[in-house]
């Protein structure tokens, strides 16, 4: 009798210890493993962005097929990105201007002049609002469609608005400050440009210029203009001592 007591309270106690030892190789595990986690979900993302994802399936097959056309490329993977590109969208408001990207295809009656270089829509990895507020439509890890010739290897940001005087102060600091954690993320870029300057060929960044098919040629760009341009650098440079090579 005595004996089963014993054997009893050595069994009820040695249960209790059983499950504390449980619980703690849980929380070590979830301590391990969700970090992980989290940082695999958040990869290619941007932590003070809001995200409204324009990419599907569907979406990655056209730009691989685009891919392929113009820079020999067997995927829709943007690896070790090497410039920046700013943009505005020629629209007033952010519905405007992402309603435009979130189609895969792209529209052929209002952008006829780039239709022959593929079916996948333009698009931009960012779009920053009038108030600053930055939308991430895209994944760093994947090619947009925003600047012929560089698409395979350029971040693209747009900015809503319809001209470089248009464009806010919050954008400005908005866009700088993106651009210096994009640059963090990626040591890789070495180039900030705007759109307007993207054929310029006595700049650095033009010996990046890749384009196989031959007839698909640049079309004159204005965004986001000198003005926007030379406040979002300079602040990049004083306030964050970032000077980029063009
Ligand atoms: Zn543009």
């Amino acid at each position: 009798m005595l004996r089963t007591t014993q054997t009893v309270t050595e069994e009820a106690s040695a249960a209790p210890s059983r499950l504390v030892l449980a619980f703690a190789l849980m929380a070590l595990m979830l301590t391990l493993v969700l970090p992980v986690r989290c940082l695999a979900l958040a990869e290619g993302y941007d932590s003070q962005a809001r995200v409204r994802e324009i990419f599907d399936g569907e979406r990655l097959r056209l730009t691989a097929q685009y891919c392929k056309i113009h820079y020999g490329l067997d995927s829709s993977e943007l690896r070790e990105p090497q410039m920046i590109v700013l943009h505005y969208t020629a629209f007033h408001t952010f519905e405007e201007s992402y309603r435009f990207f979130l189609p895969d295809l792209l529209d052929t009656q209002s952008r006829k002049d780039i239709s022959s270089g593929g079916a996948v829509n333009v698009s931009a990895h960012y779009l920053v609002d009038r108030d600053g507020t930055v939308f991430q439509l895209a994944s760093e890890n994947v090619i947009c469609r925003h600047t012929i010739g560089f698409n395979y290897t350029a971040i693209g940001i747009e900015n809503v608005g319809s001209g470089s005087a248009d464009l806010t102060q919050a954008q400005v600091e908005s866009d700088a400050a993106l651009v210096s954690r994009i640059k963090k993320r990626h040591p890789s870029i070495e180039y900030l440009i705007g759109h307007q300057e993207y054929q310029d060929a006595w700049r650095p960044h033009f010996k990046l210029y890749r384009e196989r098919d031959s007839s698909y040629h640049f079309t004159p760009k204005h965004d986001p203009g000198l003005l926007f341009l030379k406040r979002v650098r300079t602040l990049l440079k004083d306030g964050y001592g970032l000077a980029f090579k063009d």
